[in-house]
C-alpha cells in the first residue's frame, strides 16, 4: 500500500517528489480524513491532496518562470488529461507566453514503423520556438517517445517536458524530464485531470485504487 503525501515535500530540494510506501490499508484516509469514493466499479482512497499539488506546481512554476524569462514559450498541453495540471500552471507563469492544445491518436501502422502518433490540433508553426509540452502523467513514457520525433521534425528551437505526475518505475525510454512536479510508484491513479473510464478528471485530489 501507498503512502497517503509524498516522503518529501515541495520545500525540500529541486526533483520532483517521490512517494513511499506505507504498511498499513487505512478505511479512512489519515492524512485527509476522507472516505473511499467509487468510480464505476472500482474503490480509491485518497492518496494526495489538493493543496499537497499546489505545492509541487509551485516548485515547478518557479523554476519554469527563471528558466524561461524573456524567452516566451509555446505552452503545448496534451489533452484530455493535461487540462487542470496546464489551467493551474499557467496561471503560475508570470512570462509572456503562447498556449495551445493537442490530442494524440495512436494507433499501429501497418509497416515496419509500428506505433504512429498523429497530432491533432497543432495549426501552429512551431519552428525556432520554445516549445514546453504539458502532460498529466508520464508512465511508461510511450507517448511521448513517439510523439517529440513528430514535433522536432518542425524545427522548435527546443522543447521540455512538464507533467503533473511520473512514475520512473515504468519509463522504458530515455526521456529528459526536467519538470516534473511529483514523482509517483506505479499505481494507478484518479483525479486531477486523470480517469477511470471516463470518470474522476474533475476531482480536485488524487486517489489510488484501494
Ligand atoms: P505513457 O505510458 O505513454 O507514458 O502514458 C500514456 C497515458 O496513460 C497517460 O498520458 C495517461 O493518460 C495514461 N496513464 C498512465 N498512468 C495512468 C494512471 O495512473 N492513471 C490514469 N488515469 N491514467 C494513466
Ligand atoms: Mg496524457
Amino acid at each position: 500500500m501507498r503512502g497517503c503525501r509524498p516522503s518529501r515535500l515541495p520545500g525540500d530540494g529541486p526533483a520532483a517528489l517521490p512517494l513511499q510506501p506505507e504498511t498499513a490499508t487505512p478505511a479512512v484516509h489519515p492524512c485527509m480524513g476522507q472516505p473511499l469514493i467509487t468510480l464505476h466499479d472500482k474503490a480509491f482512497r485518497p492518496y494526495l491532496s489538493a493543496s499537497e499539488i499546489a505545492q509541487a506546481i509551485d516548485q515547478v512554476a518557479a523554476r519554469l518562470n527563471a528558466d524561461y524569462a524573456g524567452r516566451r514559450p509555446l505552452f503545448v498541453v496534451v489533452l484530455t488529461g493535461g487540462f487542470m495540471f496546464a489551467t493551474d500552471l499557467l496561471k503560475r507563469f508570470t512570462g509572456d507566453c503562447e498556449i495551445v492544445f493537442i490530442r494524440v491518436a495512436s494507433y499501429e501502422g501497418t509497416g515496419s514503423t509500428g506505433k504512429v502518433q498523429e497530432i491533432m490540433g497543432l495549426r501552429e508553426d512551431i519552428s525556432g520556438r520554445d516549445i514546453i509540452l504539458v502532460e498529466d502523467i508520464v508512465d511508461t513514457g510511450t507517448t511521448l517517445h513517439h510523439l517529440l520525433p513528430t514535433l522536432e521534425a518542425n524545427n522548435p528551437a527546443s522543447i521540455e517536458i512538464a507533467a503533473m505526475f511520473y512514475k520512473p518505475a515504468s519509463l522504458r525510454y530515455p526521456l529528459t524530464l526536467n519538470y516534473m512536479a511529483l514523482e509517483i510508484p506505479n499505481d494507478f491513479v484518479v483525479g486531477y485531470g486523470l480517469d477511470y473510464d471516463g470518470l474522476g478528471r474533475n476531482l480536485p485530489d488524487v486517489y489510488v485504487a484501494a
